[in-house]
């Protein structure tokens, strides 16, 4: 397409800035200045330190009834830099942008166009206060790609809620008098074995891991405080819940049988994932119409969770995925940060920028379809 053709040059050398300078979650200050620049050179209208958060925008133009926005992140990895690529939706994100807004210019569609600067997705992600705080509001469809080994339209994320047990045993001689403690760590190992118990009896889907984050201080002091952290998911809100709540009667259980007291701390959560069907399929046709050829999607596993959950379950969303490589590639290893600079990883943010570009011009076009895409739209 013309409108991103000509978009090029300055699409590379963005998503390259970005790669050569990898800054992490909230601190990707220069990353969000090269964009919020762009986009107001561009005529944008940009307002940043959205919810708080320093290093996200929010960059819009136009007035028009269907509201579309494109979102973009731009944090790296710690130790490996763009590991997941963001420097590839960055800049996707913010070609799409461009292009719809000159194309709205130009031909006078009735639509106006956000870039949406979403930091810290690789740590507590922004967009899940965007979510809460109604950043989104009034919003009628939010799209990004991502890079991948896979070109995958509907792949989910799951849900996840972090949690933390804390075990407050008495402490006392390990050998002189192991009687009158209480072993925090044994609370701990209880918690353990009860939630390995519990795997067999939930749904396939779920995934508990964790880990002993501290478990006593010398072998002849009985520990008077342990402490294990663990990460809860399942592929919808409703079992993640239900799971969640398993989990806890788990330490519950353990700190009855030794008599500790027990504090259960929840920590960050993500909805899970729900992509809109409707918008996905529109995105489909657009990127087959680019020649692009779709992936078998992935048997269950191989999945991970995401902020983007928070998004979809206030606006529909769509979050394909886009190879970069005929290898097999791991998300967050060097090799897949290589694949990010690749000719390969530049030709996916042309691709991407295309097929959302097309899937926008679709909607805007066609009042129909937005409506289909709404009556699908369930709020969670
Ligand atoms: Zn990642
Ligand atoms: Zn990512």
């Amino acid at each position: 397409m013309k409108e991103i053709e000509e978009l090029k040059p300055l699409l590379y050398s963005v998503s390259k800035e970005i790669f050569e300078n990898p800054e992490t979650a909230y601190k990707e200050y220069r990353s969000s200045k090269i964009l919020t620049e762009i986009l107001k050179k561009e005529g944008f209208n940009v307002e940043k330190n959205i919810c708080g958060y320093e290093t996200a925008f929010i960059a819009k133009y136009g007035e028009g009834d269907v509201k579309i926005a494109f979102l973009a992140e731009y944090d790296a990895l710690p130790g490996i830099g763009h590991g997941c690529g963001h420097n590839i939706i960055a800049s996707a994100s913010l070609g799409a942008g461009i292009a719809l807004k000159r194309l709205i210019e130009k031909e006078n569609l009735n639509a106006t166009v956000y870039v949406i600067g979403c930091p810290g997705e690789e740590a507590e992600g922004a967009k899940v206060k965007f979510a809460e705080e109604g950043i989104f509001k009034g919003i009628d469809v939010a799209m990004m790609i991502h890079p991948s080994d896979k070109t995958l339209i509907k792949e989910k994320f799951l849900a996840i809620k972090e949690v933390r047990f804390k075990f407050y045993g008495r402490a006392s001689h390990a050998a002189a008098s192991p009687e009158k403690g209480i072993n925090a760590l044994d609370g701990v190992i209880l918690t353990y074995n009860n939630i390995n118990a519990l795997r067999q009896h939930l749904r396939e889907d779920v995934r508990i891991h964790g880990i002993i984050t501290e478990g006593g201080s010398a072998p002849n002091i009985v520990p008077e405080y342990a402490e294990a952290y663990f990460f809860v998911r399942a592929t919808d809100n409703e079992y993640l819940e239900e799971t969640l709540k398993k989990v806890k009667k788990c330490a519950d259980g353990a700190a009855l049988a030794i008599g500790a007291k027990l504090e259960i701390e929840l920590g960050k959560g993500y909805k899970a994932f729900y992509p809109n069907n409707t918008l996905a399929e529109v995105f489909e046709k657009n990127l087959k119409s680019l020649g692009i050829k779709i992936d078998e999607p992935k048997e269950f596993g191989g999945l991970g969770s995401s902020d983007i959950g928070d998004v979809s379950c206030v606006v529909p969303t769509i979050h394909p995925f886009i190879s970069i490589s005929d290898k097999e590639l791991r998300l967050h290893s060097k090799e897949f940060a290589e694949a990010s600079i690749s000719e390969r990883g530049n030709n996916a943010i042309i691709i991407g920028a295309e097929a959302m570009l097309l899937t926008s011009l679709d909607i805007i076009k066609n009042p129909d379809l937005l409506k289909r895409i709404k009556e699908e739209f369930v709020p969670r």
